[in-house]
């Protein structure tokens, strides 16, 4: 792929705005999530991009919590996002805010509207604020308490704040144009009544401020200059741009809109996501099928992987939804040539080698990343007696069939060519358990008589004296469908993929991953990409597959059917 970056339409803005000398010069953005849930891959793409726009022009990127809604907020998740944030590879430096510490200057802006006859509190329930609001067809009603003056507004706003009133009594709202086609400026609520302790503020406050009234002026106290929003917050635009004009705030920030990134085979919402946790169809936030960070950095995904993808998305203002396998590519891509190559039998056969001698050991030198020689070699024990894949022998192969079958000869990955002799099974089951085979000692790897003689098939295998136990996960989609949003109903859960997961807990690995920390990332050789999961324990190695060595994206790509 060519390393040459086009210009995406923000930056285009950006550059503008430079050279028009808008914002003095300056580039300010920040990431604004609400600690609802954990952050996921959509947030990635926000992430690259409000931070790497900042590192681009010079600017600054500030991490602040949209922490305006007590009720769904927690400080687990103000914990994990910053985590998440930081392991994608970004710095906020001094900047971490939250909208919660600005409650003060909002309620003060609030005042400012209901002075200049800009704001009024109103009596209506939320049922009846809806129906006053009308329709995209039919303009809105407008509220009786519309005409209260200025003294009573200020009035009741203030012991709206000393919490005289019950959750839901009253709200305050702007005064804007309830037959404006926007329902956005249809006198929006602005601050709501709300008797829950906040994460930060305690029970200080009971009326909190909404989304669409605390974000802008939060933008504006931060002095960010580009607020780049998903596509959603179009039609909000215009609610942002009223209020900071009304309470004629400079300089200002200005409000941009992009496309929110939709993968296939997952979902994104933290809402839905949330559900999956809550109703156990996952093990948590940090499972490895889920999109979230917490869970692709389980899974095995690298900062550099995800970032990677996130520039090979691009940013555009046209909704798509992107091949999960476009993900899965670039960590391939990143971990090839990073990760050791080991061997580890995930459905182990027993081989018993008949003519070597049972009391005998060698060690083998063996290259981790033939690609990267950086990497280094290990030493491989060869021994009597070893495991082999199930799936590489078959007593009655097809033609097609070039790995173990009887009277086959294969090669041993970094040692020697065996043949097989003999199937030992069950008499009970006739389940094949063990294979008797002898080997060539004149065929050692890399040695000159070895290359002079030529097997099709190649095996890796592991010493059974020497191997290290290991409990390892497969993983598959979580949905069977490309798009689960578009399932029975609505209900994306039954479209939930039932073999997901696939545990095995008896697979054998070669002795030097035994020192392997949580996080360390492997290639398997013909298994694909693994990374140690946090369950290891001393004695007991846990991986995950993070990707299969098939790349679907490549195949995608080279039929032209590629979605970008
Ligand atoms: P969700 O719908 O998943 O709950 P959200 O938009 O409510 O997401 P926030 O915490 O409000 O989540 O989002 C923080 C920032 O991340 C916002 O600027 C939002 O636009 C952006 N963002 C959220 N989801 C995506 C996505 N799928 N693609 C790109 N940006 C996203
Ligand atoms: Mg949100």
């Amino acid at each position: 792929m060519s390393s040459e970056k086009s210009t995406n339409f923000i930056q285009a803005i950006i550059e503008e705005d430079l050279k028009t000398g808008k914002h003095g010069g300056r580039v300010h953005t920040r990431f604004p999530p609400e600690p609802n849930g954990y952050l996921h891959i959509g947030h990635a793409k926000s992430i690259c991009l409000n931070f790497g726009l900042a590192l681009q022009y010079g600017g600054l990127c500030n991490l602040r919590f949209d922490d305006t809604n007590p009720s769904k907020e927690d400080i687990e998740y103000v914990d994990s996002i910053q985590r998440d944030v930081q392991w994608l590879g970004f710095s906020w430096d001094d900047r971490l805010f939250y909208a919660s510490d600005y409650f003060e200057q909002l309620y003060d802006y609030a005042v400012q509207l209901i002075k200049m006859g800009k704001a009024y509190v109103c009596d209506l329930s939320p049922e009846e604020i809806r129906q006053y609001r009308g329709t995209l067809t039919e303009p809105g009603r407008e509220s009786p308490y519309r005409g209260r003056s200025v003294e009573e507004n200020l009035d009741l706003f203030a012991r709206m704040r000393a919490g005289e009133f019950p959750d839901g009594a009253r709200v305050l709202r702007a005064k804007i144009d309830m037959a404006s086609p926007n329902l956005n400026l249809r006198d929006p609520v602005l601050y709501r009544i709300q008797h829950t302790a906040h994460h930060r503020t305690g029970d200080k406050w009971c009326i909190y401020p909404m989304y669409d009234f605390a974000h802008p002026l939060s933008d504006a106290i931060e002095g960010i200059t580009h607020s780049i929003c998903t596509l959603e917050f179009e039609d909000h635009r215009p609610l942002y741009d009223w209020l900071l004009d009304t309470l004629g705030i400079k300089p200002r920030p200005y409000q941009y809109e992009f496309a929110r990134l939709n993968l296939t085979r997952t979902v994104m919402s933290k809402r839905k996501l949330r559900r999956l946790v809550e109703e156990g169809h996952v093990r948590g936030w940090d499972d490895p099928r889920l999109p979230t960070i917490a869970g692709l950095r389980r899974r095995g995904y690298t900062p550099a992987s995800i970032r990677r993808f996130c520039e090979l998305i691009g940013v555009a203002r046209a909704n798509s939804m992107v091949d999960i396998a476009l993900l899965e590519h670039c960590l391939r891509e990143d971990l090839n040539l990073k990760a050791p190559r080991l061997m580890a039998v995930l459905r182990p056969l027993k081989v018993v080698i008949e003519n070597y001698p049972a009391d005998r050991v060698e060690y083998l030198e063996a290259e981790y990343n033939q690609e990267n020689p950086a990497l280094g070699t290990r030493q491989l024990p060869f021994s009597r007696v070893i495991y082999i894949e199930r799936d590489d022998f078959m007593e009655d192969p097809p033609k097609k069939f070039f790995r173990l079958a009887p009277g086959r000869e294969v090669r041993l990955k970094h040692a020697y060519i065996i043949k097989c002799e003999r199937v030992i099974k069950d008499e009970t089951t006739g389940e094949i358990i063990e294979l008797r085979c002898t080997y060539d000692p004149e065929t050692r790897s890399g040695t000159p008589q070895a290359d002079a003689r030529k097997v099709k098939g190649t095996l890796h295998w592991v010493s059974a004296a020497h191997a290290v136990p290991a409990e390892v996960r497969l993983y598959d989609h979580l949905f069977t469908q490309e798009n689960p949003e578009e399932v029975a109903e609505g209900d994306f859960t039954a479209a939930i993929n039932p073999r997901s997961l696939e545990v095995l807990e008896n697979c054998l690995l070669e002795p030097s991953v035994q020192q392997a920390a949580p996080g360390s990332h492997y290639q398997f050789l013909r298994h694909g990409f693994f990374c140690v999961d946090p369950d290891t324990r001393p004695g007991r190695l846990v991986f995950n597959r993070s990707v299969s060595l098939k790349d679907s994206w490549a195949k995608i790509q080279q039929g032209g059917r590629a979605g970008k």
